[in-house]
């Protein structure tokens, strides 16, 4: 059976891949890309075999949490960066790390057969679900207070392209991809969903608006 622990230990070792120099959402898709790889390298998939799903989610918990947290941590430096631009005093918010998630993927990887690739791709969707919270929260709270928010859906399943499966394009991804000025558009868009593999760029960008408020549940834009 898998040790969370030793798992958790080894990811925190080997983590030699700094997010020095990332200062973009578009660029910290690769890099928490790289960090589920990472972890679902340090796996063999025969030790999954007969493990019941709650053994599963107990291994994966600790390392899937830390590096959540490592690439949210990234993005949220990114934001408040973007914020700081700005100069209006706002501080970034940081995403809330889903647990449930990783039950939903040990119950999907339990009492089954599976390539490393299968889980790589599972493993790297929860990775990079670091940035697509941390740009959701922060548009939903941007578009909140009046500003101007903007994102966009950038077309790159490169990961599934390299592999034999796929050899056209993904169509369910290009329906996902496009820009918005308003982030609930763009959740009901499914700018934000993935599926295993998917590597497309989310970005958001936010500035000033004009804004004028006669009441604070009442903002408009002129
Ligand atoms: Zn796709």
């Amino acid at each position: 059976m898998i040790d969370g622990n030793m798992l958790l230990t080894e990811y925190g070792r080997g983590r030699k891949i700094r997010a020095r120099g990332i200062d973009t959402f578009d660029d910290l898709v690769e890099f928490a890309d790289g960090i589920g790889r990472k972890i679902a390298r340090m796996l063999n998939i025969e030790d999954f075999a007969g493990a019941a799903p709650a053994e599963i989610e107990a291994a994966l918990l600790p390392v899937m949490r830390k590096a959540y947290g490592d690439v949210s941590g990234v993005a949220l430096g990114i934001q408040t960066a973007n914020l700081r631009k700005l100069g209006l005093g706002l501080s970034a918010i940081g995403p809330e790390f889903n647990a449930d998630a990783i039950r939903e993927l040990a119950e999907e990887l339990a009492g089954r057969e599976f390539t490393a690739e299968f889980l790589e791709n599972l493993i790297t969707k929860q990775i990079i679900k670091g940035v697509d919270d941390t740009v959701r929260v922060n548009a939903e709270a941007n578009s909140e207070m009046g500003l101007k928010t903007h994102i966009i859906r950038t077309y790159s399943d490169v990961g599934l392209m390299q592999g034999t499966k796929y050899a056209q394009d993904c169509e369910w991804c290009l329906s996902r991809c496009g820009e918005w000025d308003d982030v609930r558009e763009a959740i009901s868009a499914g700018a934000f969903e993935r599926h295993p593999g998917c590597l497309c760029r989310i970005e958001y960008a936010v500035g000033r608006t004009h804004t004028v408020s006669t009441n604070r549940s009442n903002w408009r834009r002129m």
